[in-house]
């Protein structure tokens, strides 16, 4: 199979990181910036970063409406953190604009100051029995899961990890860890018919 070429949106936040990562599991990581650069990849990753800022500056550079027509094609997406806040459906306790391609609602910095940074053994039986590394820095948790979404992992009774169709978030930072299962379980999203979520609720 063609090494896939994952985007990596690269308005700010730890997108070399996640580059990295991909490189790790033999994908091809390219920085997104604009519209003509988000047509050539096969997925696209949200990373960790400032999710305020972020969504700011894919307004501004006219971002959205390209990634919610590639996502409503088919495209993968995977937010991680930060991220996931931006492709939540809504923020809890804040009007902050989104993407609205993941039916859930999450809370920002929802795990409190005392533990702020923290690497977890988390069960993830979708990655199999062996716990993942995974690591948590100022993250947010999901309160809310639609209909269409699947709950993939929790943290202390807290939803981390979802995916509806083809789109995943996470809580945590996989592109920090070197296991890379997580990176892996995105890429084969990429491929079969996954196309579940708004469309097929809408029915
Ligand atoms: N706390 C950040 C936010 O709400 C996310 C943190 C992260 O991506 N590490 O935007």
């Amino acid at each position: 199979m063609a090494r896939p070429n994952v985007g990596v949106l690269a308005l700010q936040g730890d997108v070399a990181e996640h580059i990295a990562a991909l490189a790790r599991v033999d994908a091809e990581g390219i920085p997104v910036k604009t519209v003509a650069h988000l047509e050539r990849v096969d997925a696209l990753v949200i990373p960790g970063g400032e999710s305020t800022t972020v969504m700011k500056l894919i307004e501004r550079f006219g971002l959205a409406d390209t990634i919610r027509r590639r996502v409503a094609a088919g495209m993968a997406l995977w937010g991680t953190c930060m991220g996931l806040i931006v492709a939540a459906h809504d923020v809890a306790g804040v009007d902050q604009a989104t993407l609205d391609l993941l039916d859930v609602t999450v809370r920002r910095n929802a795990f409190g100051r005392q533990n702020e940074s923290a690497e977890v053994d988390l069960a993830i039986p979708a990655l199999g029995a062996a716990p993942f590394p995974a690591i948590f820095i100022r993250a947010p948790w999901i309160e809310r899961v639609g209909p269409g979404v699947q709950a993939l992992a929790k943290r202390d009774g807290h939803v981390v990890m979802v995916r509806q169709g083809r789109v995943l978030g996470t809580s945590f930072h996989p592109e920090l860890s070197a296991d890379g299962r997580v990176h892996r379980y995105f890429l084969s999203m990429l491929h079969g018919d996954q196309r579940i979520g708004k469309a097929s609720t809408a029915a």
